[in-house]
């Protein structure tokens, strides 16, 4: 059985993120001109306007900034309530992610976290977060 999912949208500037969720990675763009960290990703760099594009490989651990719990509307192929973060990374930048391990009123600012990876099918890997042991 396939579940059903949102499913994120994938293009060309994200394609490579996508690949790194398969692969087990969490990639962050990075500008090869300038070296700078790039997220949320973009077709320029938001340093030097460069659009020669890598990334880099994050060491998948971050700490919550903010945070909210989702307990409405029902959301496809989701029990409710699920936990969305925005994450500081270790590497300095920030993305929203789930968190699947730590109840709604036990998440809390400043809560350590490591990214895992939920296999969904051939085509998607999602990146979820649970509280660091
Ligand atoms: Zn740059």
């Amino acid at each position: 059985m396939t579940a059903h999912v949102v499913r994120p949208m994938k293009n060309r500037d994200s394609q490579f993120f996508w690949d790194g969720t398969a692969a087990g990675e969490l990639r962050i763009p990075k500008c090869n001109a300038c070296g700078s960290l790039r997220f949320p990703p973009g077709p320029a760099c938001q340093s030097c306007e460069a659009f020669d594009r890598g990334y880099e490989v994050a060491a998948g651990t971050g700490t919550v900034f903010s945070y909210v719990v989702h307990r409405h509307p029902p959301v496809p192929g989701k029990e409710l309530p699920i936990v969305i973060a925005l994450i500081d990374l270790d590497e300095g930048v920030r993305m929203v992610g789930e968190v699947v391990d730590v109840a709604g009123d036990e998440i809390e600012i400043g809560m350590r976290l490591r990214v895992d990876f939920n296999r969904i099918d051939d085509d998607l890997t999602l990146p979820v977060w649970k509280r660091t042991q």
